[in-house]
Parts: structure tokens; sequence; C-alpha cells
């Protein structure tokens, strides 16, 4: 019988395998722990949220299965009161441990939180280039002080013309306008046409 051939020989493992311990090298290299790795992914929306099991000794659900109705804040479901998450904390450290493997939706929630292309975790994967991400890190950074500097000149401008509103939203909060960047981008030109002539 099949059944009988088929007893004691293991069943391919459900879920892609990953290389051992890299999930956790690059999680080092990000500086992101388990809890924060499933709090980027519930909370960038990477993955839909579940119904889960929250803390042991919880009873199991025994109504009708439903789809989850989040919460304002995305933590139960209205409709049963049970705790929900994307992922949970425990999965993602099993996954990260090697004893549970991803399916592919998850890999890429995983995969899009540490900044990684899925090839990073897959067998075979090399380990993380340290010195190739702490260029990247470094250039990442200059190009945020760049946009603050810019952003900073833009609002002193809009500031020098009278004109704060071109860089406030209706609630106070700061955002350049396209507008804003028009007139700007018009007074570099003229002052650039000046000190040419
Ligand atoms: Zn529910």
């Amino acid at each position: 019988m099949a059944q009988a051939a088929n007893a004691g020989i293991p069943r391919p493992a459900s879920g892609i395998g990953l290389e051992p311990g890299r999930m956790i090298e690059w999680m080092n290299v990000r500086a992101l722990g388990f809890p924060d790795v499933a709090r980027l992914i519930t909370g960038r929306r990477l993955l839909p949220l579940r119904h889960t099991r929250g803390r042991s000794g919880a009873r199991p659900w025994s109504g009708e299965p439903h789809d989850v109705v989040p919460s304002r804040d995305r933590k139960t479901c209205t409709a049963c009161g049970r705790p929900v998450a994307a992922i949970t904390t425990d999965g993602v450290t099993k996954i990260a441990n090697g004893q549970r493997n991803p399916r592919a939706p998850t890999l890429r929630a995983i995969c899009a939180v540490l900044d990684i292309d899925r090839a990073a975790l897959l067998p075979g994967a090399p380990p993380p280039d340290l010195e190739a991400e702490a260029r990247r890190q470094a250039d990442r950074d200059a190009a945020r002080r760049e946009q603050e500097e810019q952003e900073a000149a833009m609002t002193a401008f809009a500031d020098a013309l009278g004109h704060p509103e071109l860089y406030r939203d209706s609630i106070g909060r700061r955002r350049i306008s396209a507008e804003l960047r028009r007139l700007y981008a018009e007074y570099q030109a003229s002052r650039e046409a000046v000190l040419a002539s």
C-alpha cells in the first residue's frame, strides 16, 4: 500500500527553505529584533491580519470561521474579540531559527522589512556584505541630510516671502507644497543667471 510504503519517509517541508542563520544576520545588520520585524510587517500592512492564539492558556475559538474585522489599533478582531496580527513575534522567531519555512508572501514581507532581495535569504546566499551595507547607509544618510537642508532653505524662502502657508498643510504640519518647489526653483534659476552674467 502506498500509505505503508511512504511511512517513515519525511514529507518535503512546506514553505520555502532559507539559508540557515542568514535572516538573523540581516536582522543584526538592520538592528532589528524579532518583535520589531513582526511589528513592522503588521504596521506596514505587508501581510493580511489573521487571528492569533494570543496569550497562552487562551481558550480555543469555537465559533464560525470568519475574516478578521480589525479594531482601530489593529490588535484585535471586533467580530470575535480574539487577538490578531499579520505575523507574531513567535512566528518570526521560528522562521529566523529555521524551525518553520515561510510561504512566499511571508518571505516577501520579511525581505521588505529587511530591505533585501529574496535571494539574500535563499539557500547558498552569501553572508551580508557589511562594508557595502555601511556605504549604502552612509549614502542614504547623506541624501536625507541634503533633502533636509533643501527643505530648510525652501521654508526660509517662504518665510522671507511672507507666505509660510506654502509649507504648512491645513493642520499645521510641515509639508513643502508643489507651488513652493516651483517658486524656489525659479528663484534659484534667476540667482544663477545673475551670477553667470
Ligand atoms: Zn474574529
